[in-house]
């Protein structure tokens, strides 16, 4: 292996920081934490991070990152949260404790599966309340679906109910959401007879409750990745004060490979990019640019990128290159000096899947 630069480092003792931290805020609710890991492309180093932090299990939509981190010995339920494969319910019972559902046919197939394995899977049932993604729309179904697993579905455990808000239909977590999917919950109880155990109210959007201190009494669960391991949204985007939490858990570190002075603005007949986008350029005169070697191949979007040295600024980035102006930087960079950045959550899917970039652990 080529190791060196660029590379991604990873502070697992901020991500285990931040979901102690995130874990206690939501403990004073009643409140639990699952700890998402498909942002990350599921390391098992941060599942074990999140667990060691006091996440109550792991979750991940994907089988494989579940089995990975099993096989690293992190030993917490583990939660598929995407609706299963009809292909994949054995390996879904097989690898994964819990998994969210919202059809009928696969809730059967799981538990013929779990009926071959000798094991009782658990399910939460999904409640679509507008956000337009998964789960059931016609809650008079959901009841019914509720009642057959209940009734006739041996190997399968009813654990609860949840919703995933945020998404498709950027619906906001509001208290009055919230308390719809406490009222869905409050009916599948009335038809079973019994108190669920699960009440998942969402994922990293719906901390705004806690913080706020008004999440409906009855939702006692979260499923939690970005803002454990890069809280932006709820500070950046809603104002919420997240200063509880490292923000600079992973971090992207490449070399310089060129600098020189150059034009601001393109010289010759401007068209479309390599792409096929357009640009906009500011013409700044001559200034000082570096091209650091990393690219769009390594991290998709060069908006998610933060220089920590606050005056460099990024101008844009290729598949190979990312073009950086360093002009008002109080260090001379040189050619192979190392450049830092923080990034955000969106990124770290691409940063921690390409072979190119080193990962380390710090
Ligand atoms: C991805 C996901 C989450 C967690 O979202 P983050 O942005 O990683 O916090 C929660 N629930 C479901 C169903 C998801 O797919």
């Amino acid at each position: 292996m080529i190791l060196g630069y660029p590379r991604v480092e990873i502070n697992l003792k901020y991500i285990e920081e931040n979901t102690r931290a995130i874990v206690e805020r939501c403990s004073k609710y009643g409140v639990n934490v699952s700890g998402v890991i498909k942002g990350v492309n599921g390391i098992p180093q941060v599942s074990k991070a999140y667990a060691d932090g006091g996440a109550d299990m792991i979750c991940s939509s994907r089988l494989e990152q579940i089995e990975e981190a099993r096989a690293y010995g992190v030993d917490k339920p583990m939660m598929l949260i995407r609706i299963p494969m009809l292909t994949k319910v054995e390996e879904t019972v097989r690898v994964a404790d819990y998994s969210l559902n919202s059809e009928m046919e696969v809730i059967e197939a799981l538990n013929e599966a779990a009926g071959r394995q000798g094991k009782v899977h658990n399910v939460v049932l999904m409640v679509d309340l507008g956000d337009l993604r998964e789960g059931w729309w016609d809650q008079d179904e959901l009841c019914d679906a509720a009642w057959r697993i209940e009734n006739e579905l041996e190997n399968i455990y009813l654990a609860g109910v949840g919703v995933n808000v945020g998404c498709y239909g950027a619906v906001m977590p509001t208290a009055e959401k919230l308390q719809e999917l406490v009222d869905a919950a409050e009916k599948v109880e009335a038809r079973i007879g019994r108190r669920l155990d699960i009440i998942s109210g969402g994922g990293s959007s719906s901390l705004m409750r806690i913080w706020d201190g008004d999440i409906p009494e009855r939702i006692n669960h979260l499923r939690i990745g970005g803002e454990i391991v890069a809280a932006f949204t709820n500070e950046v985007v809603y104002g919420y004060d997240m200063s509880c939490l490292h923000k600079d858990a992973i971090r992207l570190k490449a070399e310089i490979i060129e600098i020189k002075d150059k034009p601001t603005y393109p010289v010759g007949t401007i068209a479309r990019d390599d792409l096929g986008k357009y640009h906009t350029y500011e013409d700044r005169g001559i200034r000082r640019r570096a091209l650091i070697a990393v690219g769009r191949l390594d991290y998709h979007d060069p908006e998610d990128l933060i220089p920590v040295d606050k005056n460099i600024q990024v101008l844009g980035a290729n598949g190979d290159y990312t073009i950086l102006d360093v002009e008002d930087c109080d260090i001379d960079y040189k050619v192979g000096d190392i450049i830092e950045f923080v990034v955000r959550y969106g990124t770290m899917v691409y940063l921690t899947k390409s072979r190119n970039v080193k990962e380390v652990f710090i």
